[in-house]
């Protein structure tokens, strides 16, 4: 989605709850776009230029009332947040078991495939299938420690 689109549909999911699309919650919703991954509070806060640290908090929790952004669990005691799918496409994260990095990554069409049809398998036992999480856990190319030669 492009950026302008981007902050149209925030702008109408806002409205819907009554809120207005601030500059302050428009910077914020720019840094993770920026970021590009889940990110945590303080990454947002160090991405999102002038606004004060508090303000950042109170916005994230705006937004992830709004269901603009999502929290995104992960493999360390950081929360982490992203741009909704709905906003941003389907995608899955690679997770750090080291340093919780947390990155997106895309799946193959044959594992969406495989996913939709355990989906389909639960389904036949009455169970409501709203989506999938898949994450690929391991160590980041930072936290690898290479064996000395
Ligand atoms: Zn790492
Ligand atoms: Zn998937």
């Amino acid at each position: 989605m492009q950026a302008e689109q981007l902050h149209e549909a925030i702008e109408r999911r806002l409205a819907l709850t009554g809120q207005r699309y601030t500059s302050t919650r428009r910077q914020v919703v720019d840094a993770m776009a920026t970021l590009g991954h889940p990110a945590t509070t303080p990454e947002i806060v160090a991405r999102a230029g002038s606004i004060p640290q508090s303000s950042v908090y109170r916005t994230i929790a705006l937004l992830i009332d709004a269901a603009v952004l999502v929290k995104v669990p992960g493999h360390d005691v950081h929360g982490r947040v992203e741009l909704a799918e709905d906003l941003t496409g389907h995608h899955h994260h690679l997770v750090c078991s080291t340093c919780g990095a947390v990155n997106d990554i895309a799946v193959t069409a044959r594992l969406e495939h495989a996913l939709a049809e355990a989906a389909a398998a639960v389904a036949e036992l009455g169970y409501d299938v709203t989506g999938h999480r898949f994450d690929l856990i391991g160590v980041c190319p930072n936290c690898r420690v290479e064996p000395q030669a």
